[in-house]
């Protein structure tokens, strides 16, 4: 049969999102969302927001949103761009940093899946550099790919595995191309290349309001760079949407990221049951990476990835679980609640029995 598609809408395998079923109630830990509350000003600027202005178009500059987020960040407000969640900052990061048949983006085999397939929907070169045995991604490989530019998730996902400022910075200096660094996983590691963003030209910083704050389901996320490169954004962004972030997500997200404080105080406790859930997985037989973010990766001595996963399902406990190379053998759990994690241990007690 004749198909009215075009041939990317027809080949191109899109990204796919952790699971939302709906057939009950499930402790939902397959998808990084924060346990948490937003913050109670995150949640006033909401129920305060003044419905009748809806009748309007969002604001064009964002004036409000990024000089909130210049002014937790330590930057200027030229410096900040906005987006609707971060995926939408890291799609956009494809046609304004890397051009079609040029030498492409590098990042590594294990990584944010968003990367191969924002790199074949805008006809972008990959250069797939293979992490590690024990998963580290060696930054010097990734510079001698000499693409033209390269991406690393810091924390990474689905790993969890983090590196250093002081490791990064030196890569980042000797690089004369451009670097994208996703810290979504920031919140919850504590080695953020913001600062550095005023030193070098070629770095530019992804963040999210959808893990360290809470936010998952208002949409938003923000660039930190020089603003050189935040031009070549809103200039691919004005190609294609001139309003990505609504004006009730403009308030409320710059009520969160006003209030730090609230924040550090709630990671913190994110941090801490990471760790007790750590040792908790070790006792149970399973091989987990050190993370620094808000979920183990995690495979057990005995049991496949997927086995783990469905029993985990069957008992009401969603983790992801992908059937990819190198990690097939694992699962992602996010880090939930006290009560969230204690289900989800005595789900897996009942299953390595
Ligand atoms: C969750 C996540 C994002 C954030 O996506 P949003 O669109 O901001 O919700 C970005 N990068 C990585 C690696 C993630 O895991």
């Amino acid at each position: 049969m004749k198909s009215y598609l075009s041939r990317l809408a027809r080949e191109i395998a899109p990204y796919t999102a952790g699971e939302q079923p709906a057939d009950r109630r499930y402790v939902k830990l397959n998808t990084n969302e924060n346990p948490y509350p937003p913050s109670p000003r995150a949640l006033a600027a909401y129920r305060e927001y003044d419905v009748s202005s809806l009748r309007l178009y969002p604001s064009l500059s964002m004036h409000g949103l990024r000089a909130a987020i210049a002014g937790a960040e330590g930057v200027d407000e030229e410096n900040v761009f906005c987006g609707n969640g971060s995926d939408e900052i890291l799609a956009l990061c494809f046609p304004a940093f890397f051009d079609r048949g040029g030498a492409g983006a590098a990042f590594a085999d294990v990584t944010y899946s968003f990367y191969p397939v924002f790199s074949d929907f805008f006809g972008i070169a990959k250069q797939i550099v293979p992490l590690e045995e024990d998963f580290t991604l060696d930054l010097g490989k990734l510079g001698a790919r000499r693409a033209q530019g390269a991406i690393v998730a810091n924390p990474n996902a689905p790993t969890g595995i983090g590196i250093p400022l002081a490791e990064m910075e030196p890569f980042i200096a000797q690089s004369d191309r451009i670097v994208i660094l996703d810290e979504a996983y920031m919140p919850f590691f504590g080695e953020s290349a913001v600062p550095l963003v005023k030193k070098y030209k070629n770095l530019l910083v992804v963040k999210t309001f959808s893990k360290g704050y809470s936010l998952a389901g208002m949409r938003c996320g923000y660039a930190i760079a020089d603003p050189s490169l935040i031009a070549g954004l809103e200039r691919c962004r004005d190609c294609f949407n001139s309003y990505p972030v609504d004006s009730v997500c403009q308030a409320v997200c710059a009520a969160a990221v006003a209030d730090g404080e609230y924040y550090a105080q709630q990671n913190a406790l994110v941090v801490a049951e990471r760790g007790r859930l750590f040792s908790a997985l070790v006792r149970l037989g399973f091989s987990v990476l050190p993370s620094k973010a808000n979920f183990l990766f995690a495979r057990h001595g005995s049991l496949s990835g997927r086995e783990v996963y469905e029993k985990l399902r069957a008992r009401g406990v969603l983790v992801r679980h992908f059937a990819k190379p190198r990690i097939e053998a694992f699962c992602r759990i996010t880090v939930g609640s006290r009560e969230e994690n204690d289900l989800l241990l005595a789900a897996l007690a009942d299953i390595v029995r």
